[in-house]
């Protein structure tokens, strides 16, 4: 694509020149991910202030043919925000719409714009007393457009469920650049197809989204974590159903963390300890939460753990005794995926299996991939409540990396035939992207991919909404 003097102008009266971004120097931290798997080129950066100012671009974009990446904090994993290599592409970055339209208590509703940064949601619903759940690792960073073109899940999904769950309502800018306003707060609405849940998920295939509704929650106010040591996988399930029975289902996270993964962050991440005298082959991170002040999840978690470790399900257990002995205990989770760098090259999987085939899963595939290189070192950690575990492969000491890195599809494989296997996903956080094409086409049902391509042609016609992602 060239860019005219003057179809540059055309776009500079619409958003104003600076955030109309031409030059190398400004437009490519919006070309590269994070992890450095993708590195695209563009023209042109965009950064519109408002609605009407995205579907005039849209507009403007539809009448000369040119193709859109939309983008949001850029932490994405799978190249979907990032632009070709060819040049071809405009980013539409949705930044500077942050603004957080209004909160409505009773309705336990907020409605957001898309660029707003998922940490500032969150701080804008505790200002008025109320609670939103989504909470990732990236969340300093990540913004809601982003969280809803990707369904992110995180850390509370097994309470709250994934970003899709939490999602009344949706503005959206489509390809022609009309403007689809379904900000309802309606708790019911049975009034046909459910649009919004086409655009979340979609990875900017299908249209912009620009903001939001949000559904809300009371705020907890009493929260109790602790890690727990466990001797054997096949006890992590029978612990889960423990701890929501006994809690009155207030269990808001269940994190597997294994040995190696807690030795690769104390070792890494600074202000990380193993609060264990000895080492245990696996630790679950669990916490209770509940909205009642004095909830009694305390004592609930004290039984429970007591029983646990008089019948052997639990071997060692410690409770968080202050705020910053429960972030001292986060930390060991929220360090495990950055602590593998340092251990050289890593080939990920993001998948998920039914709950009750996590065990399994993690014994089948630690196995198949020893099998297939002695020396590989397992990480198998995560989100164990919603069956999603992200099954790393830290490169065997000594190996050179590139030559590790060069069989990723060949893990890839033993991988995921055994997801397939188990009746899983492939993929059940971080969306396909370019990384993951190829496994969509290779797993998903011909019907269902059949009917995602007549979906994508009949909303997008001409192909120019991040062209190339996901299909
Ligand atoms: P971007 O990276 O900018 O974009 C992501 C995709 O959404 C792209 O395809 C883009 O085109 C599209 N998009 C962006 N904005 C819009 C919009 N307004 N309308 C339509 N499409 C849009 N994910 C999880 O699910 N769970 C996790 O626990 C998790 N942890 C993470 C931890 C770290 C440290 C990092 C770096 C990432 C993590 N992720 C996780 C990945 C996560 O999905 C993304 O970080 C986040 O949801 C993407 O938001 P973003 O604003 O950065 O989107
Ligand atoms: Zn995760």
């Amino acid at each position: 694509m060239t860019l005219s003097a003057s179809l540059l102008d055309r776009f500079t009266a619409i958003v104003g020149a600076g955030n109309c971004l031409t030059e190398d120097s400004d437009t490519k931290a919006y070309c590269l991910e994070e992890r450095g798997l993708f590195r695209g080129r563009t023209p042109l950066v965009l950064r519109p202030g408002s609605t009407e100012e995205v579907a005039a671009l849209v507009k403007l974009c539809a009448a000369e043919s040119i193709a859109i990446v939309p983008q949001g904090g850029n932490t994405g994993l799978v190249g979907g925000g990032i632009p070709y290599e060819t040049g071809d592409e405009v980013v539409i970055s949705l930044r500077r719409m942050n603004r957080v339209r209004a909160v409505t208590p009773h309705d336990y509703t907020m409605i957001v714009e898309a660029g707003c940064v998922l940490a500032d949601i969150q701080r804008a619903a505790e200002e008025a007393d109320r609670f939103f759940p989504l909470s990732l690792a990236a969340e300093g960073s990540c913004t809601i457009g982003g969280n809803l073109g990707t369904n992110a899940g995180g850390v509370n999904v097994l309470r709250y469920g994934n970003a899709r769950d939490l999602v009344l309502g949706l503005e959206v800018v489509l390809p022609d650049g009309s403007v689809w306003n379904g900000l309802k707060s309606l708790r019911k609405d049975n009034t046909g197809y459910d649009l919004r849940h086409l655009f979340i998920g979609s990875e900017g295939t299908l249209g912009i989204i620009t903001a939001a509704v949000l559904k809300l929650f009371p705020r907890p106010r009493d929260v109790q974590t602790a890690l727990v040591a466990v001797e054997e996988l096949d006890h992590v399930l029978p612990l889960l159903s423990l701890a929501r029975e006994a809690s009155g289902d207030a269990v808001t996270a269940f994190e597997l963390l294994p040995r190696i993964g807690l030795e690769m962050t104390v070792a890494h991440m600074p202000g990380a300890a193993d609060p264990f005298d000895g080492p245990h082959p696996w630790y679950v991170l669990i916490e209770l939460s509940s909205s009642r002040t004095g909830g009694g999840l305390r004592e609930a978690l004290e039984d429970m753990l007591g029983g646990a470790l008089e019948n052997g399900t639990v071997t060692d257990a410690v409770l968080a005794e202050s705020i910053d002995q429960r972030h001292a205990l986060w930390r060991l989770r929220e360090g495990m995926s950055e602590a593998q760098k340092y251990e050289g090259g890593s080939i990920k999987h993001d998948v998920s299996v039914p709950v009750s085939s996590v065990p399994d899963f993690i014994k089948q595939a630690s196995a198949a991939a020893t099998e297939r290189l002695p020396g590989i070192r397992v990480v198998a950690f995560g989100h164990v409540g919603d069956g999603n575990i992200h099954f790393n492969l830290s490169q065997p000491p000594g190996m050179d990396k590139a030559e590790y890195l060069a069989r990723w599809e060949e893990f890839n494989r033993i991988v995921h035939d055994i997801v397939e296997e188990l009746g899983g996903s492939f993929s059940a956080e971080h969306g396909i992207g370019r990384l993951k094409r190829a496994e969509l086409e290779r797993y998903k049902p011909q019907e269902a991919l059949g009917l995602m391509r007549k979906i994508k042609a009949a909303i997008d016609p001409e192909n120019r909404m991040n062209p190339g992602k996901v299909l």
